[in-house]
């Protein structure tokens, strides 16, 4: 498929010629043989004429069912109606005349009649001669089925979407539709068109390294990942980064959506999923990109009664098979792209298939100024604009955004008939983009960021010094799905946790209301995701640990989860006010302690906060700049022992109820 869909133009020109031609020889051959036997028909009486006249020469019956009536030479002049050459001039040695005989016997009878007086060398006797007229019979039969494959191929060129360059989608419906770059379609993209994402590129940097010299790591016996899943929101570059992966290590490139495996028919998922692993086998080492894997990858449904999903089901199930399949070491890659990591079926994420994961965020402003330097690469800006200025004005924009930004404030720039790009078109650009984007992620006011800002700031602040806290990791103001802050923390491996323990992660998670209240006197609702947890987990403190001097020692906890759909609850009434009033008085009494903490350092979350507005991401190094070591465990001991970001806890969100 590889190299007929990129000759697909020439491929699909000379068949259509054949087509034609074939045609035009069958047509010209039938009117021709036609033309041979070039003999006009005639009725009865005029043959009764023609016999009478003693101009026959020979009547010759044909199949049983036309008589074939031969003049003698010197007679043919007497019937101008005769052409007696072809086209090309040749004295025509066929019948002159044709008559359909209807039944032998009777013909045979009637000319008996007629020449019932002749003498008997005059007499003419009938010959009988069987002629097949292959050409004709040929066409009868093949005509209806050139027909019929006419309208088939029309019919699957319309419903597979009439693919340009698609002249043999009859015969390739279950062949992959997989974009190629080899040989004559090289990928030219390398890792410097891609800008920021410098840590997704150090892990794909390994997969570069295995296709460039697999000996290196197949002589130690090392095992590659087969797949790489990139996760992230659209626009951050994910195709990006799999082409350039290709393109640094000078390998072929398969390239496809999720939902080009999908189509109306039965088994057509599975065989396009064997088609493909069969063409990347065969061009190895290879990568393979299926972007919006999710198309197919979603979880298998779990109410099998529908069965309205079997064929994605197929897909699926063939793309793990295949996976499984290949053997680590044959240099097949397959990278895979979504932004829903988390409804992929589990199936796809286990050892062996996309066992990795690297995340793809939307750039903070550092990155933001390096993609802009990329892509405002070839422009003729002027002196005054400068990318750094470009990255503060553009927060929450992903690389796909900014790429439009750059073109747009050219094309503005054009308009204006100017020389060169200037700081107000990019203004312009980005004034555009951004009302195209509201619709589809939140852009928030400078209000709102402060807010954003300094309620992370107040979860990072307390968070660092409160002892038994979970090391934070970094803090940013980046929008993500719903969420438009977050704080990253690197849970401590622990079996067993303390009173402590819980209570300062409880006060850590109120320390972002505390800081709106102390620093604005007002407070959001874009807390309501931190005072859900900290409920929860106050309740747990009461009701399921029984820590609490009150109901000490006592546990409400169902392990058997027999009463999940219960109604009763295992506790009095009054119990149940003991409850409530202890829940109250653990967040109360953490929520002081967190004023507290942050007031005692207001200056430095103050420093953080504006820090986070500047920068949009703070990492613990900054936090320890600011506040000195930490006293319990720091992000670095952990970090060693468990390098694993998947781990990583807590993702904010903020609701906007306005929304
Ligand atoms: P995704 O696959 O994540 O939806 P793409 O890789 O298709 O996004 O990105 C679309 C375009 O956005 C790219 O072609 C590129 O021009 C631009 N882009 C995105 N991320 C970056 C980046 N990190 N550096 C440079 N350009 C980027
Ligand atoms: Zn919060």
């Amino acid at each position: 498929m590889a190299e007929k869909k990129i000759q697909a133009p020439k491929g699909k020109n000379s068949r259509i010629w054949i087509f034609i031609v074939v045609l035009g020889i069958l047509t010209i051959f039938t009117f021709f043989s036609d033309f041979k036997r070039g003999s006009n028909e005639i009725d009865f009486r005029k043959l009764k004429d023609i016999i009478e006249n003693h101009d026959v020469e020979k009547i010759i019956i044909v199949n049983k069912e036309r008589a074939d009536i031969y003049l003698k030479i010197d007679k043919i002049k007497n019937y101008p109606e005769v052409k007696n050459t072809n086209f090309i001039g040749i004295a025509n040695s066929s019948p002159q005349f044709k008559f359909p005989i209807g039944d032998y016997a009777t013909f045979q009878k009637q000319l008996d009649e007629i020449q019932e007086q002749f003498s008997e060398t005059d007499k003419i006797y009938l010959s009988n001669s069987t002629e097949s007229n292959i050409l004709g019979g040929i066409l009868i039969y093949i005509l209806p089925i050139i027909f019929f494959l006419g309208i088939w191929y029309f019919v699957f060129r319309r419903m597979s979407g009439g693919g340009a360059g698609t002249g043999s989608q009859i015969f390739s419906i279950g062949k992959s539709k997989a974009q190629v770059f080899d040989k004559e379609k090289k990928v030219k993209i390398t890792f410097k068109d891609v800008a920021g994402v410098e840590e997704a590129k150090v892990e794909v940097m390994e997969i570069v390294d295995f296709l460039k010299n697999p000996k290196k790591y197949t002589t130690l016996g090392g095992k590659i990942p087969k797949g790489a899943l990139l996760i992230g929101p659209p626009g951050t570059g994910k195709t990006l980064l799999a082409k350039a992966v290709a393109g640094e290590a000078d390998v072929p490139f398969f390239s496809l959506s999720g939902s080009d495996f999908v189509e109306m028919f039965v088994g057509v998922g599975a065989s396009r999923v064997r088609d493909l692993f069969q063409q990347a086998k065969s061009k190895a080492p290879c990568i393979i990109f299926i972007d919006e894997i999710d198309a197919i990858g979603r979880a298998r449904g779990k109410n099998a009664n529908f069965g309205g999903n079997d064929e994605r089901e197929n897909t699926l199930n063939q793309l793990l098979t295949e996976m499984d399949g290949f053997d680590t070491n044959s240099g097949v890659i397959i990278l895979a792209a979504t932004n829903r990591a988390d409804i992929l079926d589990s199936a796809l994420l286990r050892a062996g298939r996309f066992d990795r994961q690297i995340h793809l965020e939307l750039p903070d402003i550092k990155e933001r100024e390096e993609i802009f330097l990329v892509h405002t690469k070839d422009l003729k800006m002027a002196e005054t604009v400068h990318p750094e200025f470009l990255a503060k004005q553009t927060p929450g924009f992903s690389g796909a955004d900014i790429a439009n930004v750059c073109n747009e404030a050219a094309l503005i720039a054009a308009r204006n008939d100017k020389k060169s790009i200037e700081k107000q078109d990019f203004l312009d650009a980005v004034d555009r983009i951004i009302g195209g984007l509201e619709k589809k992620h939140k852009i928030f006011t400078d209000k709102e960021k402060k807010t954003i800002a300094y309620h992370e700031a107040g979860h990072a602040t307390v968070s660092w010094l409160l002892e038994y806290a979970n090391p934070l990791l970094k803090v940013t103001i980046i929008p993500r799905g719903k969420a438009l802050g977050a704080a990253w923390y690197l849970p401590e491996e622990r079996q067993i946790t303390t009173k402590e323990q819980i209570l300062d992660e409880l006060c850590a998670t109120l320390g972002g209301r505390a800081s709106e209240e102390i620093n604005f006197g007002e407070i959001s609702t874009g807390a309501l995701n931190d005072l859900e947890r900290v409920t929860k987990q106050a309740m747990a403190i009461v009701t399921y640990f029984g820590m609490t001097d009150s109901l000490k020692n006592i546990s409400y906890f169902d392990s058997t989860g027999q009463n999940e759909y219960g109604f009763t609850k295992p506790f009095s009434e009054k119990t149940a006010e003991i409850i409530d009033s202890e829940i109250k008085q653990i967040i109360e009494i953490e929520y002081i302690r967190a004023k507290k903490v942050l007031s005692d350092n207001l200056d430095g979350m103050k420093k953080l906060a504006e820090r986070l507005l500047e920068k949009e991401v703070v990492f613990s190094d900054d936090l320890e700049e600011i506040f000195g070591k930490r006293k319990g465990t720091n992000v670095d001991s952990i970090q060693n022992d468990e390098n694993n970001t998947e781990n990583l806890e807590k993702e904010e969100i903020f609701i906007n109820l306005n929304q």
